[in-house]
Parts: structure tokens; C-alpha cells; sequence
């Protein structure tokens, strides 16, 4: 079991890595990225076989067995290791956001995710943040936040993350692409994307990156 989870769920482009990764160093826990997770197989699978439409979900099924995912704190950088590879970079590419939604929800994936996911938790203070985590991965989470913001405000943030690592985006194909995921990834049957019913929600539409951490934080710290 994980000592005490810090649950972190919304749509993308929300604001929760940035406020997930800040509020783990503060309190020096685990920063667990599951999105992170889900992106690498996605790569893994685009890299055996290519950028198809149909997804083959039986490889997709037979590729994860074979697959090491690793999240790994260097340096107070996070980096994600997809069979000892750094693909850290790799996995925020347009390709790769155009297929993790499909592939992420596929129930053999998730339920190999979910299992990883624990693993990784165990015995440890974690900030962890997805979509299900407060709803499946990690139910007794100690701490829920739900995030939300504008969808604009959302691409505007993504574009200039995107921009930051040297990958140009345009603005309507973020837009395209943060609407497309939600809808994905809320209406598929297996862990979708949902409020679990006990999370605070945070809107970080009009608040700055330092204030939504502060806010986080002592909703933490109070749980403490
Ligand atoms: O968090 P991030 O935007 O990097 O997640 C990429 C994709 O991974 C999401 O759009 C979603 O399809 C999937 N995901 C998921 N469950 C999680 C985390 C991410 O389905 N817990």
C-alpha cells in the first residue's frame, strides 16, 4: 500500500502535472505521472507499427506484456524510461497525442497500468495524477483534486509547454486535440475521465501556476 496518496484528476491541459510536480517537491513525495505511463505505450505501439488508423488492439494486448515503463527522478528531473530508453521528449510529440487516447482505453492496457501504478506507490508518499486516480487507482486517496480551466486558457498553457521542449504547435490543432482526448477519454466505458465524487475541484482558469500550487499544497498539508 502507498503511505498517503495525494489524488490529482481532470481533463488535459488542465494544470495538473505542473501543480502535481510542484507540490511533490515541496513535500518531497513521489511524483507519479500516469499519463506519462500511457503515453510510452502509446509510443511503443506506434513504433511496431506505425501511424495506422485501425488500432490493432490485439497487438496493442500482446505488446504491453513485453513492455518496462519507468519513471524515474534524476537530478530533480523527472524522466520516463520506455525499455531503458529515455523517451522522456519522445512521448509529447502531435503522434503521440493523437493515439493515447484510443490505446488508453483499451480494459487490457488499464488494468496492466493501474497494476504497475500501485507497484510503484508502494510504501511511498506519492503525488499521483491522471484520470481514474482518485476514482479507481487509488479510491482511499487521503487527498482529491479534481482540475479544471477553460479550454482556451488550457491550449494556450499546452501551446507554450509544447513551445518551451522546441515542438511548434498550432493553437487550433492543440484546441483540436485537448477537445478530441476529453471526449475520449470521459465517455469510454472502462475508468473514464469523472470527478470522483469526494475531490475538491480547483478551477485554474483565472489563477497563476503559483497560486494553484499554494492552494494545493494546503489542502494537502491540512490533511497531513
Ligand atoms: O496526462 P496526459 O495528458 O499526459 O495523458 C495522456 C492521455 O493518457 C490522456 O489523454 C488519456 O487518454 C490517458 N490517461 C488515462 N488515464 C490516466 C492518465 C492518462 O487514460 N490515469
Amino acid at each position: 500500500m502507498a503511505k498517503f496518496v495525494v489524488a490529482i484528476d481532470g481533463g488535459a491541459g488542465s494544470g495538473k502535472s505542473t501543480t502535481a510536480k510542484a507540490v511533490a517537491k515541496r513535500l518531497n513525495f513521489f511524483y507519479l505521472d500516469t499519463g506519462a505511463m500511457y503515453r510510452a505505450a502509446t509510443l511503443k505501439y506506434l513504433q511496431c507499427r506505425g501511424s495506422t488508423d485501425n488500432i490493432d488492439r490485439a497487438l496493442v494486448k500482446e505488446i504491453i506484456k513485453q513492455t518496462r515503463i519507468d519513471l524515474r527522478q534524476q537530478n530533480s528531473e523527472n524522466h520516463v524510461f520506455l525499455d531503458n530508453k529515455n523517451v522522456t521528449l519522445e512521448i509529447r510529440t502531435h503522434r503521440v497525442n493523437n493515439f493515447v487516447s484510443p490505446i488508453s482505453a483499451i480494459p487490457e492496457v488499464r488494468e496492466w497500468m493501474v497494476e504497475k501504478q500501485r507497484e510503484v506507490a508502494e510504501g511511498k508518499n506519492v503525488v499521483c495524477e491522471g484520470r481514474d486516480i482518485g476514482t479507481v487507482v487509488f479510491p482511499d486517496a487521503q487527498v482529491k483534486i479534481y482540475m479544471q480551466a477553460d479550454l482556451k486558457m488550457r491550449a494556450q498553457r499546452r501551446q507554450k509547454e509544447l513551445d518551451a521542449k522546441n515542438i511548434k504547435a498550432d493553437l487550433d490543432k492543440v484546441i483540436e486535440n485537448l477537445k478530441f482526448r476529453d471526449k475520449y477519454d470521459s465517455s469510454r466505458e472502462h475508468s473514464p475521465l469523472k470527478k470522483a465524487a469526494d475531490a475538491i475541484v480547483v478551477d485554474t482558469t483565472n489563477i497563476t501556476i503559483e497560486q494553484e500550487v499554494d492552494l494545493v499544497e494546503k489542502i494537502v498539508r491540512e490533511k497531513l
